[in-house]
């Protein structure tokens, strides 16, 4: 049996670093959104073995593949040793703050129950993905998420929507680790404050989506690694600037970089940015949000 499955990219509506924990990491409050843009994973059983295939230059196919790894722990928790060839269709542009990697390690652990006849526990889900990184949570959930912690404490929010978004990459690669190695020091103070109690923090991050919503997200727009990631490049400024002028209601970076994502009001304003920028050479691609309920239909009716 062969498997086919959707493996969908997010944005972050907001990020905040509240601070550098003493374990290392910095304590994150994140506001993801699963959206449609999705790369294809298709799942071929073989002998043991495990085998990547992606025709991307940013992939690797070898052990650090993110589907790899996923595979490689599942079967060492489970026991099962059955082989697999993973066959990646990439459309998400790799290290551009979309989570590709780590969705397609989500949907390889959700893909392997089916394709091996297992079903683990979600503590044991959550547990092997945030192993694997600190998104991989997230897409087991999908939609609108609070995300907490090392942004791995993931909580389902009330759905925010919005229906015409423009993706834009203008092709500079940004490794996460070193946005996080060189924050500015104020975003890296030790955390003093206690932890909100989670019914408060939830609570709080639902009202502020659900408050005018769905456009009362589009003016909370705010991600922390905004300033440290442009400063070294002008070009997502001028990237930016150009979404404004040219009508998006709002526009932000996702993640830890380099995509930018605008939300227009209509398919017309869209389509007009969407020829002007890619007029300039750059990526762009038109997207929407996802809500949990459709994330997760795409996901459990995939096609064998
Ligand atoms: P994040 O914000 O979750 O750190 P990202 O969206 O910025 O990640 P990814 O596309 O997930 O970036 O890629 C991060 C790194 O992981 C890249 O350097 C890439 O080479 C590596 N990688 C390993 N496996 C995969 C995979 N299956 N898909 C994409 N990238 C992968």
């Amino acid at each position: 049996m062969t498997l086919t499955l959707p493996s969908f990219a997010k944005i972050n509506w907001t990020l905040e670093i509240l601070g550098k924990r003493a374990d290392g990491y910095h304590e994150l409050r994140t506001l993801l959104q699963t959206i449609s843009l999705a790369d294809e994973l298709i799942f071929t059983p073989t002998e043991k073995k495990i085998e990547i295939i992606c025709e991307h230059p940013g992939v690797p196919c070898d052990k650090t593949n993110l589907s790899y790894r996923a595979t490689k722990l599942l079967s060492d928790f489970t026991g099962v040793e059955h082989g697999v060839r993973i066959t990646i269709k990439k459309r998400i542009p790799v290290a551009a703050g979309l989570g590709g990697g780590s969705s397609n390690a989500a949907a390889t652990l959700i893909a392997l129950q089916k394709l091996w006849g297992l079903e683990l526990a979600p503590r044991d889900m959550f547990t092997l993905g945030s192993k694997i990184g600190a998104d991989v949570p997230f897409f087991f959930i999908g939609g609108t998420a609070l995300g907490i912690g090392r942004g791995d404490e993931v909580y389902p929010l009330d759905d925010c929507s919005a229906e015409f978004l423009l993706l834009v990459n203008a092709g500079i690669p940004v490794a996460t680790r070193e946005v996080y190695a060189n924050l500015p020091p104020e975003l890296t103070n030790p955390v003093a404050t206690a932890k909100m109690p989670l019914s408060l923090e939830t609570a709080y991050a639902n009202s502020a989506v659900r408050r005018g919503r769905p456009e009362s997200i589009w003016t909370r727009l705010h991600n922390d690694l905004e300033i440290p990631v442009l400063a070294h490049h002008p070009l997502l400024v001028e990237i930016k600037q150009r979404l404004t002028k040219i009508g998006a209601r709002g526009v932000l970076m996702s993640g830890s970089g380099s995509t930018i994502f605008a939300i227009f009001d209509s398919e017309e304003a869209r389509s007009g940015a969407l020829s002007d920028l890619s007029g300039a050479g750059w990526w762009c691609a038109p997207a929407r949000t996802l809500s949990r309920k459709r994330y997760r239909q795409a996901l459990s009716t995939s096609s064998a």
